[in-house]
């Protein structure tokens, strides 16, 4: 558009060096009409139809300009509250040395999801997924004395993770941007007392991205530590479930939750009986056949330990296994599930048969069957089950543990209400680490007194991409993106529909130039396009104000606002509208 000099659009910057005015004309904007076949969720559907992602290999993608805005919003909101709640940002190598993965015990516990690489002296390395083990060697070589802490540092880095199954787009990807903490203290209570900063800080910066969150416990993970809550926010899609207390403020992780006092009637007592029992393989079978409750069966389920020692794992038909508390009570082996043809070569029958009684291998149970007593067990033969199989009379298992995983209902383990169970995105992730690197790493501090101790660590996650996902897939709707204010790559997008027409070419550049002026961030839609097809893609961008210039409005004097969360649509003068705008732009606050 002649009107609008190349000039206005890009001397025009905001503080952080950033446009605020780009005609899509002249910036990479590849909408696509069609869904992207390979996405499987909304936010991966829309962030690449809307042209800001494209994957390059599987889990690990490119940011196209708009996505990269988006992107550094969030940066940008993070860290300004690590700022303001005291951590310091710096920034460490991505390619770390094998030594210090060596000396945490991490290079041998991390497995497949550590990139392991060797230089041209075939040397050792990581590309990192986290860097507990690079800031603990910094600090152990920095931090002499308790006048140096506590400390907090923060960078905001690419880290790589050779997931299993890269997928949902940004959500999981082996290759993705994090702002990683730590905090170092002399104690405990100074641990606490940066660990409740980062929760705050978080809590601030998921509240600033617009987004439906909740902090819940957490399992430490492999990351160790003895204290975690993960940031969730609450979606449909999210690969998280999590229990809810809906009358007091308990919310779990359900690899972490924990109600092993889940209801169990006792079964029944008397001898042990053989009976046939056709084509019963799967406990709703049976239960069906036998005209029991699913509670009354005894699951057994062979596990290897590692892929290695054989375990038999018992409990109720009626739950299922928390895998993360089973590893837990394998001593942190990993519980892999028997294949028939093992259960079969271990066990000598198909594994809906398998059974407890005279079991040559290792058993262990949830504490369900111990309130249990007694109840219909596998026999070791095809097509036959026990009925009255009692514990300690027909088998003995070597440990009883809280190894079922919490369902909708069980009661709240702090105030007994029935909890409910929602699905989520784990976005963010503080631990309280103790001494586990420090200790591993010697990473010591001279006290008052001359004594050396270790160094008290917390380790603070943010996945910025996984974050900006997490916003398209709260804020959408059948024609596109809806983005909050606080991370749409841009706050206006400028429609003029006849660009060729003189007077629709005068106002938009006028509008352009007085909303950059304030400095509003706008989208201007320069292309010679049919309306349709604009407004088809303004709605997929989801930019929070659309402003439409027309041969029909101009004339009189008037442009349209259409916000497009709530698809409201107003006339505004040509004279003030760049005012008006500028006003509610303000007053959103975010
Ligand atoms: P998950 O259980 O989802 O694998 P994690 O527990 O491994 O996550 P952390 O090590 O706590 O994750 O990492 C901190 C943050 O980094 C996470 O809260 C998440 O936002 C982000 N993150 C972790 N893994 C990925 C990934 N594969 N792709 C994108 N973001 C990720
Ligand atoms: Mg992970």
């Amino acid at each position: 558009m002649d009107s609008i000099s190349p000039c206005s659009e890009t001397s025009r910057l905001d503080s952080n060096g950033e446009a605020l005015g780009q005609k899509m004309s002249s910036y990479l904007v590849p909408t696509l009409k069609e869904m992207p076949a390979e996405a499987e969720i909304i936010s991966h559907k829309l962030m690449i139809r809307s042209g800001m992602i494209r994957k390059l290999a599987a889990g690990i993608y490119s940011y196209l300009p708009l996505g990269l805005r988006s992107l550094r919003k969030v940066e940008r909101i993070i860290r300004s509250e690590m700022n303001r709640f005291g951590a310091r940002e710096i920034l460490l190598p991505a390619v770390q040395p094998a030594e210090l993965w060596k000396e945490s015990g991490r290079w041998d516990k991390f497995g497949p999801e550590l990139l392991r690489i060797k230089d041209r002296h075939k040397r050792d390395y990581v590309v990192g997924p986290t860097h507990e083990e690079v800031i603990t060697d910094l600090i152990r070589r920095e931090i002499r004395s308790f006048r140096d802490l506590p400390l907090n540092l923060f960078q905001i880095q690419t880290k790589f993770r050779d997931e299993i199954r890269p997928r949902f787009g940004l959500m999981r990807c082996r290759e993705f941007i994090m702002k990683d903490a730590y905090s170092f203290d002399i104690d405990e209570s100074g641990a606490d007392v940066s660990y409740q900063a980062m929760y705050e800080a978080y809590r601030h910066i998921f509240i600033r991205c617009g987004l439906k969150f909740a902090a819940v416990e957490a399992y430490s993970g492999p990351i160790g530590g003895s204290y975690s809550h993960e940031f969730m926010v609450l979606a449909e899609s999210g690969e998280d479930a999590i229990a809810f207390c809906p009358a007091c403020s308990y919310a779990a992780n359900l690899e972490k939750a924990s109600t092993p006092d889940y209801p169990v009637t006792p079964g029944e007592s008397g001898p042990l009986e053989k009976i046939y029992t056709p084509d019963c393989r799967h406990v709703p079978q049976l239960a069906a056949f036998l005209k029991i409750k699913e509670q009354d069966i005894i699951k057994s389920m062979l596990y290897l330990a590692d892929r290695t020692e054989p375990v038999l794992v018992l409990i109720p038909g009626h739950r299922e296994i928390n895998l993360v508390k089973l590893k837990e009570s394998l001593d942190g082996r990993e519980p892999v599930l028997a294949s028939p043809e093992e259960a079969e070569k271990i066990m000598g029958v198909p594994m809906g048969f398998v059974t407890p009684v005279g079991a040559k291998v290792k058993i262990i149970a949830d504490c369900g069957i111990k309130r249990l007593g007694s109840g219909v067990a596998g026999t070791g033969e095809k097509d036959y089950h026990y009925l009255r199989t009692q514990v300690d009379r027909d088998f003995k298992a070597e440990a009883y543990f809280d190894l079922a995983l919490t369902a909708e209902g069980d009661l709240c383990p702090k105030c007994s209400s029935p909890l409910t169970i929602k699905r989520g995105i784990e976005v963010g992730h503080v631990f309280k680490l103790g001494t586990k690197y420090s200790v591993s790493l010697g990473a010591d501090f001279m006290g008052p007194d001359g004594t050396e101790s270790p160094i008290v660590m917390g380790c603070y996650g943010i996945g910025l991409g996984r974050t900006l996902a997490a916003a398209a897939e709260q804020n959408h709707d059948e024609d596109g993106l809806i983005w909050p204010l606080a991370l749409a790559p841009f706050q206006v997008a400028l429609l003029p529909l006849q660009v060729q027409n003189p007077e629709v070419s005068r106002v938009t550049g006028a509008l352009f130039d007085r909303l950059t002026g304030k400095g509003v961030e706008v989208l201007l839609d320069d292309r010679d396009e049919r309306p349709g097809l604009k407004f088809k893609d303004a709605d997929l961008l989801g930019l929070p104000f659309r402003v439409t210039v027309s041969e029909k409005s101009t004339s009189k004097g008037q442009v349209e606002l259409k916000l497009r969360a709530t698809r409201e649509m107003s006339m505004l003068p040509v004279e003030t509208a760049a005012e008006e705008i500028t006003k509610l732009i303000q007053a959103d606050g975010s």
